[in-house]
């Protein structure tokens, strides 16, 4: 599969002006153009623009809703629940983070529940608002859409990849950014794998039968057949963690947990989550800990590297790296490419204005 560079600058207009032309206010255009390419700037395309055919589809189906606000259902100060009202995710959440910061701020905590919010995607970026304003955030998030993760020891897909996220600011430092789905690889990841026709490492999947397999067309089946499962990261643990990102992302905060009842549209993917924001300088550290994350961070930095690797890295430094090197263009592949295109025909088709081809600008 052939790759394009898109000018970054020209594909962030082009999703501005996509969801603008869908009926998107200009801060819900904004906001949702730099987080998808800030995913993609980040290196993890699985959560990049490539998620707006399945968006487009979605607010075809009546499904995502576009320009909601949050609703507050219970406010005891430091604690907080909010709907998401089937909103974009991308804006919604970014409300929803703005009001738990101030919390943050007044009370020292603020634990937030968001509840059925569309996709709010790299859960990452949401820290990262945490981080900017001073804020520890810890996230745990359930994804409503069809199953596709086998729980440990089962042989049937049971729930999502449900992500899990620390962002930890450092005096005079970026931020640290823990952010990863507790499956053992991404669907994405997988996708890119079966249009290369590669198999995936050992450990991520198992086919219908619950048996362990490397290759990636067991999540693709096709006439009908059976579909496989994606396997929790690092076995056990990985499945335990996923299993509190359900019960604290959904079930804590009123949101639904992953069942057949509650799989109730077709194309959508919400997403349930539980935020605990706090001010790290209200725990008296914030003159040492600074210099404890360098020293600490030297120390590690400091072993000596096993064969293939090329150094050690803090959790948020591969995604700062691909940052630098993804500033003037961004690689999209030539499948992305054409569901892209086609989502801004189906915008045209229901609206009359769409910003075109995106492969107008593919080089
Ligand atoms: P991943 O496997 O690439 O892991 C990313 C994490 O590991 C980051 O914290 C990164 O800094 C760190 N990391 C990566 N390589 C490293 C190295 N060599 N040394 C040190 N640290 C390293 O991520 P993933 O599991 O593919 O998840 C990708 C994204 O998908 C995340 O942003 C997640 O929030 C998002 N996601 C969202 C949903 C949703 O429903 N909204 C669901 C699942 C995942």
């Amino acid at each position: 599969m052939s790759e394009h560079h898109i000018p970054t600058a020209g594909l962030h207009r082009w999703v501005n002006d996509l969801w603008i032309a869908a009926g998107s206010d200009a801060r819900e255009a904004r906001l949702t153009a730099d987080h998808l390419v800030g995913a993609n700037l980040s290196g993890h395309d699985s959560h990049g623009v490539g998620m707006i055919p399945k968006y487009v589809m979605s607010w075809r189906a009546d499904e995502l809703q576009l320009n909601r606000k949050v609703s507050v259902l219970h406010d005891a100060g430091s604690m907080l629940s909010l709907d998401g009202n089937r909103g974009m995710g991308q804006s919604v959440t970014e409300e929803a983070m703005a009001l738990a910061i101030e919390r943050a701020k007044a009370h020292g905590v603020c634990v937030m529940g968001l509840r059925q919010s569309h996709h709010l995607g790299r859960v990452g970026h949401w820290a990262e608002q945490a981080t900017a304003a001073g804020m520890i955030s810890i996230h745990f998030v359930n994804v409503l859409s069809k199953p596709i993760v086998a729980p440990y020891g089962g042989s049937e897909a049971r729930y999502g990849t449900n992500p899990f996220t620390i962002g930890v600011p450092v005096a005079d430092a970026p931020p640290l950014v823990l952010d990863f789905a507790t499956s053992a690889i991404a669907l994405g990841k997988v996708r890119v794998a079966h249009n290369k026709g590669v198999e995936v490492p050992p450990g991520c999947l198992i086919d219908a039968r619950g048996v362990p397999t490397n290759r990636p067309e067991v999540m693709f089946p096709r006439d009908g057949a059976a579909q496989g499962a994606l396997q929790a990261f690092g076995e056990h643990k990985g499945y335990v963690l996923a299993v509190m990102c359900e019960l604290l992302g959904a079930a804590v905060t009123g949101g639904h947990t992953i069942r057949p009842e509650t799989l109730t549209h077709r194309h959508a993917v919400w997403n349930n989550m539980l935020a605990i924001v706090f001010d790290p300088q209200r725990l008296g550290t914030s003159t040492s800990f600074g210099d404890e994350v360098r020293t600490f961070a030297d120390w590690i930095k400091s072993s000596r590297l096993q064969a293939g690797h090329a150094g050690i890295a803090l959790p948020g430094e591969p995604e700062r790296q691909r940052r630098r090197e993804r500033a003037e263009t961004i690689p999209v592949d030539s499948g992305t490419l054409a569901q892209l295109d086609d989502a801004a025909a189906r915008v045209q088709s229901v609206c009359g204005t769409s910003p075109g081809p995106l492969s107008r600008l593919a080089a």
